[in-house]
């Protein structure tokens, strides 16, 4: 069934109502709340013109058809108020203004009426507002649903989960002060009446490096900084602490405001391990007259002895806090879970909430990048396959015949990056299946011989002369459907290998192996949660790159629109039809235009659709009849309709 691309004519009737509300100088005041509106032929100017209109408003939200497009305001705004959230509750979509209220609330009763799972895509480039979207359905859920049953505590600590996740898995980058260093998946679990009975979160790679180091101007985790400026004395005593963040080597800078976790949680024993990953960044190696390691001041939490030299020692050191840190990530996630844990059979259906990091590029990008951007090429191949399938299907099980829009398909980049024995995964898992010998120089010749013609693939030795002026010896060039990302293979082959030093896993961890093949098999598996439920769309925009409010860089901007495929979104919407209705409603909303469908129509509604229909002139062209419904190409001939109906 094909929700996204369905208006019902009432709400049509309002927006048209809303719409010759405003005197014209308004209306161009504030541009137009679904792009689907727009002339036929909008442009991507056009396109572009009208979401700053509304930007300069503070209209954040556009609708293209049931697709929600958010600019990031970067300042507060007064729209996300309870009383807000009751306006929004149980009205159908298009007659009120866009707002991620109404994606959520018509998800939330579509999903009670139909029965079914549905989740919302919410992405977007690093900063652009995903996971500021996701709290705010959250939210609604949370607060707006009705609550016939005691649960609120499971509520609360839906919402609560946010805070504890953000502090753990958050960090400050270059992009985004609050950046998720982590993939999350959400389903918020409801019961028969429609109560948000439960929840459960996946997370999804965890950036652990940044445990041990952060690149310039960049932030480690929140908790770290929550913990030494905010813990209290008694506690930082305890756990051997300073309160001074420049004492730890694995911070550089001060974050403010502890926050409380307010989770039943050992606390104590969970900020012991915070703890003693900061004692552990703050061991020192020295050389013996042999040249071993040995520790010259030791920690008291934790500790290692080993006869490796320095720098493997220091390299063991860091591997060892990744993996604490790493563990004790999951570790809160199955906490978070099982407080969340919905005990009672009853719950009928899921609405699952994807907030992943965005697609980024820095100066230098690294084996994260290559993991955060994969995975944003997997999400935006989902798109695609559900926007074209969900239309095609609907079009097929109609008998209605279309032309497909032309898609940029970035299949070829996923399967780059996965495909078996070829990909760029197989190939770094390959070359580390042999220590000693393979290096990340050695990963990179492999991967020139293997995809040495592929135009998505650049190297330095690949590289027609001009291009070869812009790329390093140890570099190799993505060309992403989001734009060009040129990748540094230094750590490629020990972060996949994520090596912990076999004696320090046997006092305490197992060693996790290729972990982007673990990733590439968590995605698969999202994936196939992502395909059995129905999407909502909320594609989040980056207003300016200097985080300012009030700003509304035009390049910027239109870079997101081209890359995120939003013109052929809204251009497979209009090759297809722009609305379709079921016959019946049709035949009981027009029926008194017709004198031979008024005041009844005695016999079948497609056959009354037709009679009236011929009736008002609709051309051939205009419409289709499909099997249940009637399709119509564009909004202006629905419009004069229902001018004539107005009349
Ligand atoms: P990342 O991929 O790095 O996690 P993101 O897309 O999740 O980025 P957010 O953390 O949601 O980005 O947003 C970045 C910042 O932008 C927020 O901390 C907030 O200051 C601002 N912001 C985002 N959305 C809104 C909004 N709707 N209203 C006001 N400010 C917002
Ligand atoms: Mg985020």
């Amino acid at each position: 069934m094909c929700r996204c691309f369905v208006v019902p004519l009432f709400h049509l009737h309002r927006v048209r109502v809303l719409d010759m509300e405003g005197a014209l100088t308004a209306r161009d005041r504030v541009g137009i709340q679904d792009f689907v509106l727009l002339d036929a032929h909008t442009s991507e100017t056009a396109f572009l013109d009208n979401l700053k209109k509304r930007f300069s408003e503070d209209l954040i939200y556009t609708y293209i058809g049931t697709l929600l497009v958010s600019v990031n305001p970067y300042k507060e705004l007064d729209i996300y108020s309870k009383k807000q959230m009751d306006i929004y509750m149980g009205v159908n979509f298009f007659e009120l203004p866009p707002h991620i209220f109404a994606l959520a609330d018509n998800a939330y009763h579509t999903m009670l009426a139909e029965a079914n799972n549905h989740f919302i895509l919410i992405s977007g480039e690093s900063g652009a507002g995903k996971t500021e979207a996701s709290k705010k359905i959250l939210q609604y859920y949370a607060v707006s649903c009705p609550s016939t049953t005691l649960l609120d505590n499971v509520r609360d600590r839906m919402l609560l989960s946010n805070p504890v996740l953000e502090a753990f898995g958050n960090s400050k980058t270059l992009k985004n002060d609050n950046s998720s260093r982590f993939g999350k998946y959400m389903d918020i679990q409801f019961d028969i009446q429609g109560d948000a009975v439960g929840g459960h979160i996946l997370g999804y790679l965890l950036e652990k490096s940044r445990v041990v180091h952060q690149n310039h101007r960049e932030r480690n985790f929140h908790i770290f900084y929550q913990l030494v400026k905010g813990g209290e004395e008694d506690l930082l005593h305890q756990l051997g602490l300073e309160s001074n963040c420049q004492h730890y080597s694995y911070l550089v800078q001060v974050w403010a405001n502890w926050c409380m976790l307010g989770q039943p949680l050992d606390i104590q024993h969970l900020l012991g391990v915070i703890a003693s990953v900061l004692h552990l960044g703050n061991v020192q190696f020295e050389p013996d007259s042999k040249g071993y390691a040995t520790l010259n001041n030791s920690a008291e939490l934790l500790w290692v002895l080993s006869p490796f030299t320095v720098d493997h020692a220091i390299y063991a050191r860091d591997a060892l806090a990744k993996a604490i840190y790493g563990r004790t990530f999951t570790w809160l996630v199955n906490k978070i879970n099982d407080s969340m844990e919905n005990k009672d059979s009853s719950c009928k259906t899921v609405i699952g909430l994807l907030d992943i990091y965005g697609f980024e590029v820095f100066y230098v990008n690294s084996f994260e990048q290559f993991c955060i951007n994969y995975c944003n090429e997997k999400l935006q191949q989902l798109f695609i396959q559900l926007t074209l399938k969900s239309e095609q299907e609907e079009y097929e099980a109609e008998n209605i015949g279309w032309e497909p829009v032309q898609f940029f398909n970035n299949k070829i980049i996923c399967d780059l990056v996965e495909e078996k024995h070829r990909g760029i995964i197989s190939v770094l898992d390959e070359e580390c299946l042999r220590p000693g010998e393979a290096t990340d120089l050695t990963f990179l010749e492999r991967l020139e011989e293997k995809l040495d013609s592929h135009p998505h693939f650049v190297t330095h030795k690949l590289a027609d002369k001009k291009t070869r002026k812009t790329l390093e010896r140890g570099d190799f060039r993505l060309l992403h459907y989001a734009g060009e990302v040129t990748y540094c293979v230094v750590g490629f082959l020990s972060k996949n290998n994520d090596l912990l030093y076999r004696n320090i896993k046997d006092v305490s961890l197992q060693v996790s192996t290729h972990v982007a093949s673990q990733f590439k098999s968590s995605l698969l598996g999202l994936t196939d949660i992502l395909m059995s439920k129905e999407p909502w769309y909320v594609r989040c925009l980056k207003s300016n790159e200097s985080q300012q409010p009030g700003q509304f860089d035009d390049v910027l901007v239109r870079h997101q629109v081209k890359y995120l495929g939003l013109m052929e979104h809204l251009r497979v919407r209009r090759a297809g039809f722009a609305y379709r209705c079921r016959y019946d409603v049709f035949l009981q909303r027009y029926k008194p235009l017709c004198p031979a469908t008024w005041p009844y129509w005695r016999g079948v509604a497609a056959e009354g659709v037709e009679v009236l229909v011929q009736h008002l002139g609709y051309l051939p062209d205009e419409y289709k009849m499909g099997r249940t419904k009637i399709f119509i190409r564009h909004p202006r001939t629905l419009f004069a309709t229902e001018d004539a109906f107005e009349r």
